[in-house]
């Protein structure tokens, strides 16, 4: 196995809990979002990574400190305003995909910093389950014959990850409950993000490719009906409620399109 992409976010980092400490000028979550980060770009490259792309997934993609990563790695920062979003870099030539920092879906209880792309969006279903960045992205990767081997985060989002495939390696950092959170120590979870991507790395990735579904539902109830309503004008998408549009698709790539457009 030689080539590893990274995909980065802030809210499933060690200990963050409100959103204030998502942003500038708070810069400890960006510090321990980036030592996460290098915890397991470091760890792949001792399991035979030779090539590590890293996505800065978060808000304005510009939140990993760059000299702070390990050396020889690829930083992606910014939006090229594509549907690949969160995983903006990855193309076929890829073996694996990491997720670090990742979080709870839209709802869940499992954060307090629980959305789903969007803070404006009250709930996201694929197939009529509640879904998660983690489930799009995964899908994006599987879509390219790429499976996702290592997911970082919160507890309720590394149950989701077993539920969609049990033999995804995942850290849980923090366990959210109401707006509180119980986290590990910051460094504690570094050692366990090494162990869990070394364990990886030394698996039978394949196994942790999912079954691409042969049809997309796409459910997304907004927090506000006017959102509804504009959304319901994409090209196929109807709108269910004052506040829900659905959209059907057998093709990921139009769903990714919807999704781009309408979350
Ligand atoms: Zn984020």
């Amino acid at each position: 196995m030689s080539k590893i992409f990274i995909s980065a976010d802030i809210e499933g980092t060690t200990g963050i809990n409100v959103w204030p400490e998502t942003e500038p000028p708070n810069d400890y979550f960006r510090k321990q979002m980036t030592r996460e980060v290098s915890a397991a770009a470091n760890a792949a490259f001792l399991n035979g990574a030779t090539d590590i792309v890293i996505k800065d997934a978060h808000d304005s993609a510009r939140n990993l400190i760059p000299d702070e990563l390990p050396r020889k790695i690829r930083l992606v920062r910014g939006w090229m305003s594509d549907p690949d979003c969160m995983m903006q870099g990855l193309d076929k030539s890829f073996d694996a995909c990491i997720f670090t920092g990742y979080h709870s879906p839209a709802g869940n209880n499992g954060n307090p910093l629980s959305h789903t792309m969007t803070t404006s969006v009250f709930l996201v279903t694929i197939n009529g389950k509640p879904a998660a960045e983690f489930h799009i992205n995964a899908m994006i990767a599987a879509r390219l014959g790429i499976p996702v081997i290592c997911v970082t985060g919160d507890a309720a989002l590394c149950e989701l990850v077993h539920e969609f495939n049990p033999n995804i390696q995942t850290v849980a950092v923090n366990r959210g409950n109401g707006n509180g959170v119980e986290s590990m120590h910051p460094l504690d979870a570094c050692e366990a993000i090494k162990e869990a991507v070394a364990k990886a790395m030394k698996g039978d990735i394949k196994k942790c490719l999912p079954k691409m579904p042969k049809k997309f539902e796409i459910a997304i109830t907004y927090r506000e009906h006017h959102a509804a309503r504009r959304h319901s004008f994409y090209p196929g998408a109807e709108q269910v409620d004052s506040r829900t549009i659905l959209y059907k698709t057998a093709d990921y790539y139009e769903a990714m399109r919807f999704m781009h457009f309408c979350l």
